[in-house]
């Protein structure tokens, strides 16, 4: 028996090398994407392609290779013309955060195994409570995404509000949650998840501007209690994702207090906007809510994935799991603020607070808020820039950094307007000069782009618009034929 084989792996001189050449590479990949000198946001492959080549590289590549091949085969969210999905872009220090929280590898769940993380993911969530406007009753954690963080919140939102010891001995009883229907998809795992079936996810229409409609939501509250349903929840998203709309939250919050409902605030991509001076009354009532999530890897410039979860009553962030696991965590009424472990749905995480850390340490809360608010002010700009062009109709005003939008023209019908929209993102898809995303409303088939890159400006937008209009020309003949 050889023991001493996996040693190589921990070969310190080898780390140094490699390490410092990628280091020197995404130094350079940094200042090729952000100043936009590189040609191409993603050099499109097709599934397939990729696979064959990753089986041939698993054969024959070599380690040099490695990174900058993945380099060459990703999405580079740094680039300016990268306006697709609502992914942050993460500054260069929350990359090194990553890397010491890679190595160290402490675990989180009890104290002893991550303690400096620990004290300081106490420190972002008591900061983002106070910025929420919650008292320092309140308790945070971070946790592995906005989706695992919403089933945690509404796990804590059952617990609290139905009689019923649902954690220990099931439900027989119909629950309910009220959600508008353009939540995001997660709400309605979680729920499901929770058993809650189809006919306990109570989804409330929009209005034509694409919030939860209150009055829907008063009457569809009062079909659900006249059917036996035990509602013990709403959820309002801040901001939805296809469209970017915030719900009312100030109303949402009044009905829910109203009706002895748990409110909680889905604020994963805008919930952020609580740093921006002058966005953050879109988030008006936000402080009437019981929990709210916000994702620090989408507009906090951190990288995939820590979500913040902030309760406004902290025992509810760790009576959710009454659990017995003594090996890992000795029963007590005690808070614990310290022991992770008690209050997520995971064991084992990453110390995902280094990232929100450092940013606060070194740049400050005033760096959130001019990203939020650059972000939204450019939206703005590009919502101008589209309506004063009669080639592209605005799905919306934009009220976040998600903006829809299509190629129009007055001599097509809806089917082939569509049909056009469609084979328009795909060609931009394949030429990889700008990245954006689709999205479909009320049957209408949008380009959707989420500004989520600093580096991005009014002119990307405009080269963008005259891409598409050439791109439309060269495939419009295909579609009338
Ligand atoms: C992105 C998003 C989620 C999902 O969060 P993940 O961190 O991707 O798991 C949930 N809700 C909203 C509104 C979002 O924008």
């Amino acid at each position: 028996m050889n023991y001493n084989v996996p040693h190589t792996a921990y070969d310190s001189e080898e780390f140094r090398k490699h390490g410092h050449g990628l280091i020197e590479l995404l130094a350079q990949h940094l200042e090729q994407t952000t100043t936009g000198k590189s040609p191409k946001t993603i050099n499109w492959n097709l599934p397939e392609n990729e696979l064959n080549f990753w089986k041939e590289y698993l054969e024959n590549g070599t380690l040099e290779d490695f990174f900058p091949e993945i380099l060459k085969r990703t999405t580079h969210v740094h680039h300016p013309r990268y306006v697709g999905h609502q992914v942050g872009i993460p500054a260069p220090l929350t990359a090194l955060t990553g890397l010491i929280a890679a190595m160290l590898n402490n675990g989180m769940a009890v104290y002893e195994m991550g303690m400096s993380p620990t004290a300081m993911e106490r420190i972002v969530c008591d900061l983002l409570a106070e910025r929420i406007g919650y008292s320092d009753a309140s308790r945070g954690i971070l946790t592995s995404g906005g989706t695992l963080a919403n089933l945690t919140a509404l796990l804590a939102a059952r617990k609290a509000k139905v009689d019923h010891d649902v954690w220990n001995k099931g439900h027989k009883q119909q629950l309910g949650i009220l959600v508008s229907e353009e939540a995001h998809y997660c709400v309605d795992r979680a729920a499901k998840i929770m058993g809650l079936g189809e006919t306990g996810i109570i989804k409330i229409p929009v209005t034509s501007e694409y919030c939860m409609d209150m009055d829907q939501l008063r009457k569809r509250y009062n079909e659900a209690i006249a059917d036996g349903i035990q509602v013990f929840a709403v959820v309002g998203s801040a901001p939805s994702t296809a469209t970017g709309i915030y719900d009312d939250l100030e109303a949402v919050g009044k009905f829910a207090s109203e009706n002895g409902l748990w409110f909680h605030v889905d604020g994963a991509h805008g919930g952020a906007a609580i740093f921006s001076t002058k966005y953050k009354s879109l988030l008006k009532g936000i402080e009437l809510s019981d929990s709210v999530v916000i994702d620090g890897h989408k507009m906090l410039m951190m990288p995939t994935i820590t979500t913040a979860l902030i309760f406004k009553n902290g025992e509810h962030s760790h009576t959710t799991f009454t659990q017995k696991a003594d090996y890992l965590l000795i029963d007590s009424d005690e808070e614990d603020w310290f022991n992770g472990g008690k209050r997520t749905f995971e064991c084992t995480k990453s110390m995902m607070s280094l990232h929100w850390y450092i940013l606060l340490k070194v740049y400050g809360e005033q760096m959130f808020d001019q990203n939020v608010t650059q972000l939204y002010d450019l939206a703005k700009d590009f919502a101008n820039l589209l309506e004063s062009d009669p080639a592209f109709e605005l799905a919306l005003p934009p009220m976040s950094n998600i903006l829809c939008f299509r190629f129009v023209d007055n001599n097509m019908g809806l089917k082939a307007l569509n049909q056009l929209n469609q084979s328009i993102r795909q060609q931009l898809l394949e030429e990889g000069e700008f990245y954006l995303v689709q999205t479909k409303l009320k049957g209408v088939h949008y380009l959707r782009t989420t500004l989520m890159n600093p580096f991005t400006t009014a002119d990307h937008l405009s080269q963008l618009m005259t891409k598409i209009k050439r791109v439309a020309e060269s495939l419009r003949p295909q579609m009338i034929n």
